[in-house]
C-alpha cells in the first residue's frame, strides 16, 4: 500500500523503508538500524518463523502496529544461510553514511541507505554460506524466438570460483541439461515459457544476444568473443541474462568469471534427468551425497578436487583422448610408488585459492583469503618442481604443471607484506607484517609507546592516590579512564585531585585525567593512522591478485584436477580396480565386456556388514548385445544392471573401475530404468512414467548406447505387462540395437531367446537348502530354473498358515497352466517383431506408395496435373 493513501503520514523511516522494500521487491528486505539488520512487516513474519526469533512489533503504519524482527550484524551470515536455504532472497539495505555525516547535512536528517547487494542461492560467495565441497551454479536460460521450440541456450556460472560454461541444446534435453549442473539458482527472462519450477524471472531486455555481446566484450575486457568460440544467439541471450542478474545482485560489483568454455553439444555422455535419479551419481533418489556414487569414490582432499570429481562424474567423457589423458594421470600415480601420499599430503593442506579468489574479486576478501591464496600458490610452486622431476610425465601432467608456476612474484609480495596468519577482519588491524612497511611499523611503535606509556600512569596514580585497586581500563563509549571502587572514589572527585568524574556504576566510579587523555589521544591517532595504512596496503595486495585472477583461477583448476587423480587412483589401489580398456566400435562392433565387475555403493554397504560382495562379469558383443537376467527377488539383480552403468560412467570420467578388467567401446548414451513398483511412494500415475521413460529410450537409444532395464512393465496388470516388456525388448533388439542389460521376473520372456539371435539368458542363483531360500548372488547362464517367490515369502517372515494356502494356490495354478500351456500359451506363433514390422508396410497405404513412387524433380507441371487427378481417385 502506498504510504501517502493513509491517514496517517507514515514517518520518515518508514518512508525510507517502504521505498527500499518496493525497491527490494520480492526479497526479503534486510534493513541496517545500527548493530542490526531489521525486518518488518510480512518480511519479518516469515523470517522469525523461517529463524525461529521473536517476532515483536515496533510503531504503528496505518493504525496497525508493524511487526518486526531483527538479527544482529555481526551473526548475520548463519541467519542469512537459514534463509537462503529455506528457499527465501534477501536484500541487504545498508547504512551508506555515519549518523554524524547525516547531521551534517542538516536537521535531523535520517540515514541514508541502500541495498548494497542481493543475497540468493546463486549469487553467493561467503565461505560459511557454501559447501566447500559441491559447486553452486546459477543458471540462466534463453530461447531465441520464444516459442517454446527450438534451441535453449545455457548459461552456467558458479561465481565462488568463476566457473563459467555455456551450451545450447534442443529444449527436449534440457531436462537431461539442468539435472546434470544441478543449479542452485535459475534465472529466466520475464514472460519466458520454459515449463520448470523454481525460475526466477529477470529483466528480459538483458536476455538479448545484442546486449550480451557487448556485456561479454566489456567484463572480458576484448573487442571481440571469437576467441571463446563460437556462440549461437541462445548461448548469448542466456549469457547476456546471467551477468545482467549478477551485476543487478551485486548492485554493480561484476564476480570474477572465467571465459565461458562451451561445451559442444555432445561432449558427453547423454545421460537423463530419470537415468541420473535411478544410478544415483552424485545424490541419492533421497537428495543424501551419502549412500551415491560419489560418495562412494570420493578421496579427495580438497573441496575444489571433491567439486571437481563431482562434474567428472556428472559428465562422463566421449571424446577417448581425453578420457586417456585423465587415465594416464591417475595411471601414473597409481603406479609410481610413494607418489600418491605424497601427493595427498601436499593437497591436504591446501586452502581453497578458487573460492578465495572469488570473494577478492566480488570486493569481500579479507586478508584471511589472501594469506590463503600467498599458502596455496606456493604450495602449488613447490608442488611443481616435485612433479617436474619424474620422469615419464603423462601428456595431462605436462599440461597441468605450467599453471602452478609463475606465481612466484605475487607470492613473495604476500609473503612479505601478510602476517603468517591473517585474521578475517579488517577493523582492528594487525595483518600487515611488521617490518614491510616503515612509516606502518613507526607508527605501530607510537601507539605503542602510548600504551605502555598508559599503563606506567596506572602504577604512578596507584602510588599518588594510594588506592591499589585503581585501574586504567578501556571501552568503546568512554575510551581510556580510571576506575576506583565505589568507596574509594571521594579522594578523587575532590576538585583539585586531578582526576574528572565520567561515570558512577554500582560499585565503581570512573574518571579521566589530563595525561590520560593526552596517550590516549596519542594511542588513537597512531592506531588509526596505522588502520588506514594497512587498508592501503590491503588495497594494493588485492589490486595484485586481480591483475593475475586468471593465472591464479587457472592454478586453482590444475590443483584440482591433480587432486581428482590422486583421489581415484587412492580409490582404485583401495579397492583393487583396474584401468579400463577402450577399443575402436569398427570390425568387431560394440562391446561391454566387464570381468568380476562391482558395485562401489552396494559393496561397501556390505563390507560394513562384514559381509562378501560376489563379483559378476558382463560380457556384452556385437552378437550378444542383450542379456536377459532372471532370478528370484533380492538375488542381485538391481545391483549386477546397475555396478554395469556405473562401471560405463567411472571409466568414461576417465577412472579406474571396480572390476578384473573392463573392455569396452565408447558409450554415447547411458539410461536406467525401474519398473514403477519401486517408485510408488511419488504418488503419481507411475506406470505412465515408467512408460514415457521407456518410450523416450526406445526413440533415442542408438547402437553405441548402454540401457539397462529393470522390471520394467512390472507398473501394470500381468498380462499387460508381460506384452510390454516383450514388446521392449524386441524392439530394444531389432530396432536400437544398443547394448541392453533387462531383468525381469516374467519367466515367459525367456522364450525370446529363441527368436532373437543377440539375446542370451543369466539369472541369478539361489538355492534351497533345508527348506532355506539360499541367494548366491552370483549370475549364471541360462534362464532361472524356477521361481522362488515363496521361498522369498518365507524368508520375509509370512506366516506359515499363508505360506501353506499359497503352496495349494501355486499347485493348482501349475497344474492349470500344465493344461493350457499359461499366460505365454499364445505366443507361440507369433511373428517376429521385424517380420511384423515388414508385414505392416507391404500392407501399407497404395497412396502412399503412389506418392512415394513420384519424381518430383522429374516432372513437367503437365504430368504434376495428370499425377493429381491420379491420386485423387486412389483417396
Ligand atoms: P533384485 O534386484 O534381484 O531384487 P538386488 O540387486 O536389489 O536384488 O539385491 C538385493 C540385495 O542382495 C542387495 O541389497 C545386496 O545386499 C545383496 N546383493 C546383491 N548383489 C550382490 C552381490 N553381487 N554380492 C553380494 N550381495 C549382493
Amino acid at each position: 500500500a502506498s504510504p501517502s493513501e493513509s491517514s496517517t503520514q507514515p514517518t520518515p523511516m518508514m518512508a525510507q523503508y517502504l521505498a527500499l522494500k518496493a525497491e527490494a521487491r520480492d526479497c526479503l528486505l534486510f534493513y541496517r538500524m545500527g548493530d542490526f539488520f531489521e525486518l518488518f512487516f510480512d518480511d519479518a513474519r516469515m523470517a522469525a518463523a523461517t529463524l525461529d526469533i521473536a517476532l515483536t512489533s515496533r510503531g504503528e503504519h496505518e493504525g496497525q502496529p508493524i511487526p518486526m524482527c531483527g538479527v544482529p550484524a555481526h551473526s548475520a551470515e548463519s541467519y542469512l544461510a537459514r534463509l537462503i536455504r529455506s528457499g527465501h532472497r534477501v536484500a541487504i539495505a545498508e547504512q551508506t553514511e555515519t549518523p554524524a555525516q547525516a547531521k551534517a547535512r542538516g536537521g535531523k536528517a535520517l540515514v541514508a541507505r541502500a541495498i548494497v547487494r542481493y543475497v540468493t542461492a546463486g549469487t553467493l560467495t561467503e565461505e560459511t554460506l557454501l559447501d566447500s565441497r559441491s559447486d553452486n551454479l546459477l543458471v540462466a536460460l534463453a530461447q531465441v524466438g520464444g516459442d517454446g521450440s527450438g534451441e535453449v541456450g545455457i548459461a552456467a556460472a558458479d561465481i565462488s570460483t568463476g566457473r563459467f560454461e555455456t551450451m545450447c541444446c534442443p529444449i527436449s534435453d534440457l531436462a537431461a541439461e539442468l539435472a546434470r549442473l544441478r543449479p542452485s539458482e535459475t534465472v529466466v527472462a520475464e514472460g519466458s515459457t520454459f515449463d520448470l519450477p523454481d525460475c526466477h524471472p529477470f529483466d528480459r531486455a538483458a536476455f538479448s544476444s545484442a546486449r550480451a555481446e557487448e556485456a561479454l566484450r566489456r567484463l572480458f575486457g576484448v573487442t571481440t568473443l571469437d576467441g571463446f568460440g563460437q556462440f549461437g544467439r541462445a548461448e548469448l541471450a542466456a549469457m547476456g541474462g546471467l551477468v545482467a542478474y549478477l551485476d543487478h545482485a551485486g548492485k554493480g560489483t561484476l564476480p570474477f568469471l572465467a571465459p565461458p568454455l562451451r561445451k559442444a553439444n555432445g561432449a558427453h555422455v547423454a545421460i537423463d534427468a530419470a537415468t541420473r535419479e535411478s544410478l544415483e551419481i552424485v545424490a541419492t533418489t533421497g537428495g543424501t551425497r551419502a549412500g551415491s556414487l560419489l560418495h562412494a569414490i570420493d578421496r579427495t582432499v580438497t573441496g575444489a578436487g571433491a567439486r571437481l570429481l563431482a562434474q567428472d562424474l556428472s559428465a562422463p567423457l566421449l571424446d577417448l583422448p581425453l578420457i586417456e589423458a585423465r587415465l594416464g594421470l591417475v595411471q601414473m600415480v597409481h603406479d609410481e610408488p610413494g607418489l600418491r601420499d605424497q601427493l595427498r599430503g601436499a593437497l591436504r593442506s591446501l586452502p581453497d585459492i578458487g573460492r578465495a579468489l572469488g570473494r577478492v574479486a566480488v570486493g569481500r576478501g579479507s586478508p584471511r583469503d589472501l594469506g590463503q591464496l600467498r599458502d596455496g600458490l606456493g604450495e602449488a610452486r613447490l608442488l611443481r618442481e616435485r612433479l617436474g622431476r619424474l620422469p615419464d610425465m603423462p601428456p595431462l601432467l605436462a599440461q597441468l604443471l605450467p599453471a602452478l608456476d609463475g606465481h612466484g612474484a605475487l607470492v613473495d609480495a604476500l609473503t612479505r607484506a601478510l602476517v603468517p596468519a591473517p585474521p578475517t577482519e579488517t577493523g582492528n588491524g594487525g595483518y600487515i607484517a611488521d617490518g614491510f612497511d616503515p612509516a606502518l611499523d613507526e607508527l605501530r611503535r607510537m601507539a605503542g609507546d602510548g600504551r605502555r606509556a598508559i599503563a606506567a600512569l596506572e602504577a604512578k596514580y596507584r602510588e599518588q592516590t594510594g588506592i591499589s585497586s585503581l585501574k586504567i581500563r578501556h571501552n568503546g563509549v568512554l575510551g581510556y579512564h580510571v576506575e576506583v571502587p565505589a568507596r574509594a572514589a571521594d579522594a578523587l572527585m575532590a576538585a583539585d585531585s586531578g582526576f574528572t568524574h565520567r561515570q558512577t556504576l554500582a560499585g565503581v566510579v570512573r574518571f579521566n585525567s589530563i595525561d590520560l587523555h593526552e596517550e590516549a589521544g596519542r594511542v588513537a591517532q597512531a592506531g588509526a593512522h596505522a588502520l588506514v595504512a594497512e587498508a592501503a596496503h590491503l588495497e594494493t595486495l588485492i589490486e595484485a591478485v586481480l591483475d593475475r585472477k586468471s593465472d591464479i583461477a587457472r592454478a586453482a583448476d590444475a590443483l584440482a584436477r591433480l587432486d581428482v587423480a590422486a583421489a581415484l587412483a587412492e580409490r582404485a589401489a583401495e579397492g583393487g580396480w583396474t584401468r579400463p580398456h577402450f577399443v575402436a566400435a569398427d570390425g568387431a562392433g560394440q562391446c561391454l565386456d566387464i570381468v568380476g565387475g562391482r558395485h562401489p555403493v552396494v559393496e561397501d554397504a556390505l563390507r560394513r556388514e562384514g559381509q562378501p560382495f560376489v563379483a559378476n562379469d558382463c560380457r556384452l558383443s556385437e552378437s550378444d548385445r542383450l542379456w536377459l537376467v532372471t532370478g528370484p527377488n533380492m538375488g542381485g539383480k538391481s545391483t549386477f544392471l546397475r555396478q554395469n552403468a556405473l562401471i560405463v560412467i567411472l571409466a568414461q570420467a576417465g577412472g579406474y573401475v571396480p572390476a578384473g578388467s573392463a573392455t569396452l567401446t565408447l558409450v554415447d548414451r547411458l539410461f536406467s530404468r525401474v519398473g514403477a513398483s519401486d517408485n510408488l511412494a511419488k504418488g503419481r500415475s507411475t506406470f505412465m512414467v515408467e512408460m514415457v521413460e521407456t518410450a523416450a529410450i526406445l526413440a533415442q537409444a542408438t547402437e553405441r548406447s548402454f540401457v539397462i532395464l529393470d522390471e520394467v512393465g512390472r507398473g501394470t496388470s500381468t498380462y499387460d505387462g508381460l506384452a510390454l516388456a516383450w514388446a521392449v525388448v524386441e524392439a530394444v533388439h531389432e530396432v536400437n540395437r544398443c547394448r541392453c542389460l533387462f531383468a525381469t521376473h516374467y519367466h515367459e520372456l525367456t522364450r525370446l531367446a529363441e527368436t532373437l539371435p543377440s539375446l542370451s539368458l543369466h539369472h541369478v542363483r539361489a538355492r534351497e537348502w533345508k527348506g532355506d531360500l539360499v541367494l548366491l548372488h552370483e549370475l549364471a547362464e541360462g534362464p532361472a530354473d524356477r521361481s522362488y517367490g515363496l521361498a522369498v515369502a518365507r524368508l520375509a517372515g509370512l506366516p506359515p498358515a499363508v505360506l501353506r494356502r499359497a503352496k495349494d494356490v501355486l499347485a493348482r495354478l501349475e497344474a492349470g497352466k500344465a493344461k493350457t500351456g499359461g499366460i505365454a500359451a499364445g505366443l507361440d506363433d507369433l511373428p517376429l517383431f521385424a517380420a511384423a514390422a515388414a508385414q505392416e508396410e507391404e500392407k501399407a497405404d497404395p497412396l502412399l506408395a503412389a506418392i512415394d513412387a513420384i519424381d518430383a524433380d522429374a516432372l513437367s507441371p503437365r504430368e504434376a496435373l495428370d499425377h493429381i487427378y491420379r491420386l485423387k481417385q486412389l483417396v
